[in-house]
């Protein structure tokens, strides 16, 4: 008997185009293997053009560094407070406690899976009651989809607090005709492997202000003053992207919009041929959003249903992984003050991620929507 192994599909693997390695090889002929250099320059510019909005970028190491900075140039320190979205990849919160303040978690509303203005708006009057007003709010669009960025700002601009919009999974995406990463005072994308585009590891700070983006890269290259000999009036960062890897995010750029309409066309497969199956449900766009469908989501009539879903596909050599699990219920978190409605925790319970690459083939999906239908028969 012949056994065939069945081909490996990824959730969201790395899918590269056509001139990533021209733009390496030109750091490697130029010798700019350093850490800033002509790549970085280009790189930044392309991500500037894409996004509009009179977004200044600063690329970093990661988005979970352009996090960092971006609460610490909002003025984020010890002891302060600031409201973050739960549902969400713990790289939103970290940076909050590596800055010595306290997340405080708001749970999300249904229609985008997003954080809720309700709990935000309660939370912020919770904190202004016992004297001590949030400093920033972080807020996520969490697999590419946009949050409700009108109420949320609404609400951010009527208490005065900065918000830190968490772009990393949705470059690409759009609220209103406006690209997510340009909405928040400070936004922020991700490169990582599994993102919609990857430098293989890295991200970028975006704000409007040249002074303050002009901030974060000498934050972020050590904080060295203007001196021959190295002197130092702050604390820095070593956070700046290698001009190597800035080479694979030019080319990553020039098929950004193939990958979003590859990924958008991956969900409407999915929609296609799941919708019809009874306690399947999927996230829809709200009337003036646009999604990357960096992931494409499905919820499962239950618990027990998701994981059979799961065991199957992985039986199959598919990898699917559960949606976030809420930071408010992780562990590490448990001390943490939390605004909780019950939204988020039932996702985590009967919600799967699908595989979403921008490589995939129509025989991929029609596998793995089988595998689904079979379990749910
Ligand atoms: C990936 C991700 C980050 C962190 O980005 P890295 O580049 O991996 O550090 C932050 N927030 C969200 C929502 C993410 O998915």
């Amino acid at each position: 008997m012949e056994t065939t192994v069945l081909k490996k599909i990824w959730l969201s693997p790395p899918h590269m185009g056509n001139n990533e390695e021209v733009y390496v090889k030109e750091a490697f002929d130029t010798n700019w293997i350093a850490p800033l250099g002509p790549n970085v320059q280009r790189f930044e510019q392309s991500i500037e053009e894409f996004v509009g909005n009179d977004v200044h970028a600063a690329c970093l190491s990661s988005g979970t560094a352009a996090i960092h900075l971006g609460l610490q140039l909002l003025g984020v320190s010890a002891g302060d407070e600031v409201l973050c979205q739960s549902f969400t990849f713990a790289a939103s919160a970290n940076p909050i406690m590596y800055l010595g303040a306290s997340p405080i978690f708001i749970d999300s509303e249904e229609d985008t899976w997003n954080i809720s203005p309700i709990l935000l708006e309660q939370a912020i009057k919770d904190g202004l009651a016992k004297g001590k007003k949030p400093k920033a709010i972080v807020a996520v669009h969490l697999y590419g989809m946009p949050y409700k960025v009108d109420e949320v700002h609404a609400i951010a601009q009527q208490y005065d607090i900065p918000v830190v919009e968490d772009s990393a999974e949705a470059l690409g995406s759009s609220y209103k005709g406006f690209n997510c990463g340009s909405l928040g005072d400070i936004g922020i994308l991700s490169f990582n492997g599994n993102k919609i585009i990857t430098t293989s590891g890295g991200g970028a700070m975006l704000c409007k202000d040249r002074a303050l983006k002009e901030k974060a890269v000498f934050l972020a290259t050590q904080a060295r003053d203007n001196a021959p000999h190295y002197q130092h009036s702050h604390i820095g960062h070593n956070y700046r992207m290698s001009n190597v890897l800035a080479g694979i995010g030019r080319g990553q750029m020039e098929v950004l919009q193939d990958r979003v309409d590859a990924r958008r066309s991956n969900f409407e497969y999915y929609i296609e041929h799941l919708s019809g199956i009874p306690g399947i449900t999927f996230a829809m766009e709200p009337k003036g959003s646009y999604s990357n469908r960096w992931l494409t989501c499905i919820l499962t009539p239950s618990f027990e249903d998701r994981e059979r879903i799961r065991k199957a596909l992985e039986n199959e050599n598919i990898e699917s992984r559960p949606l976030w699990k809420p930071m408010h219920a992780q562990p590490v978190f448990e001390d943490v003050i939390s605004y909780v409605n019950g939204v988020s925790e039932a996702l985590f319970e009967k919600g799967l991620c699908l595989p979403s690459g921008s490589s995939l083939m129509e025989e991929d999906l029609e596998r793995v929507c089988n595998i689904i239908k079979k379990e749910l028969r």
